[in-house]
């Protein structure tokens, strides 16, 4: 089994990414810059938080964080959005998810511009995926893509499964892979026999946020897996995939920690310098 390494790729992207805003800070007079929003105190996305930030500090982005009090109002958000919508020195903007349930959480992204939406997660942003349109994508299925491409692997006539259906993860991963010339199909939780699925994958995604429901005997010998899952049992990180048996039978595969999770906050980077460039060239 080949160890599909994320933190490695995402390593060595993150340093030619650097190289490339070193020469533009010359050349534009100024660095990319990405607005965080965090609202309230979960641990998980305060960490995800954390590591955006380090993210941007390694590539030379200006980020800034703005962590609001958990009982914030909507109309309160919604100004600080629109500010930054017109800060001209904001290149990208992420509010962090989930958000508290008495917020519209679809009606926050989408009051984001569509030229500062870092994730890739606009209506727009995301009509144009769907349109096969150049875009901002999603930093989770671009980073997965991205993964594969390092490590050669071609898609195209495969079978593809994707466990899970969110407009996040498991629904562009499949637009993305079917462009790439997979044949898709999409598990989620009333998928009557996950298992008949995904014992025909010659790729299979697994992002249901559950942990290690992928076990050995529901992978076809020599297939992909790329394990997007992060789930937190008795204080420690496990994917959606059983590492250990799963790794006998796969012929690559990506661990959780340190697989998609540093691919995705690379994407995130490469998806500010894109909104960057367009802002700085125009
Ligand atoms: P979500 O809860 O929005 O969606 C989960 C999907 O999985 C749903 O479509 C649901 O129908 C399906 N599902 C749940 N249980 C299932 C089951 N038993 N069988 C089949 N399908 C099932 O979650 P999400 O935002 O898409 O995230 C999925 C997972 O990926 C989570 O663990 C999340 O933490 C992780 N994630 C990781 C990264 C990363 O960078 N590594 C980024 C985003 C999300």
């Amino acid at each position: 089994m080949i160890l599909l390494d994320g933190a490695k790729v995402a390593n060595e992207r993150n340093l030619m990414l650097k190289d490339m805003i070193d020469k533009d800070l010359v050349k534009y007079h100024r660095a990319p810059s990405l607005s965080i929003i965090l609202v309230g105190e979960n641990p998980a996305s305060q960490s995800y938080v954390k590591g955006k930030g380090k993210a941007c500090k390694l590539v030379g982005i200006n980020h800034q964080l703005y962590n609001l009090k958990d009982d914030v109002t909507e109309e309160e958000l919604s100004n600080l959005i629109e500010k930054l919508n017109q800060d001209e020195s904001v290149d990208g903007i992420l509010l962090q998810l989930p958000i508290p349930k008495h917020l519209n959480e679809a009606k926050l992204i989408d009051l984001i511009s569509k030229d500062k939406d870092a994730d890739g997660f606009h209506v727009i942003n995301q009509g144009y995926l769907y349109q096969k349109k150049p875009t901002i994508y999603p930093a989770t299925p671009k980073g997965i893509m991205t993964l594969l491409k390092a490590y050669d692997i071609d898609v195209s006539g495969m079978d593809a499964v994707i466990i899970g259906r969110s407009n996040i993860v498991g629904f562009p991963i499949a637009r993305l892979l079917m462009d790439a010339g997979a044949t898709i199909t999409v598990c989620h939780r009333q998928t009557k026999d996950l298992a008949y699925h995904t014992k025909n994958a010659d790729i299979l995604i697994a992002s249901a946020g559950r942990a290690e429901l992928v076990t050995k005997d529901m992978v076809k010998p020599g297939a992909i897996v790329v394990d997007v899952g992060v789930n937190r049992v008795d204080g420690k990180l496990v994917g959606d995939v059983h590492f250990e048996g799963v790794s006998e039978v796969a012929s690559y595969l990506s661990p959780v920690p340190r697989g998609v999770g540093p691919m995705t906050i690379n994407a995130l980077m490469e998806n500010t310098y894109e909104l960057y460039l367009k802002h700085v060239q125009k």
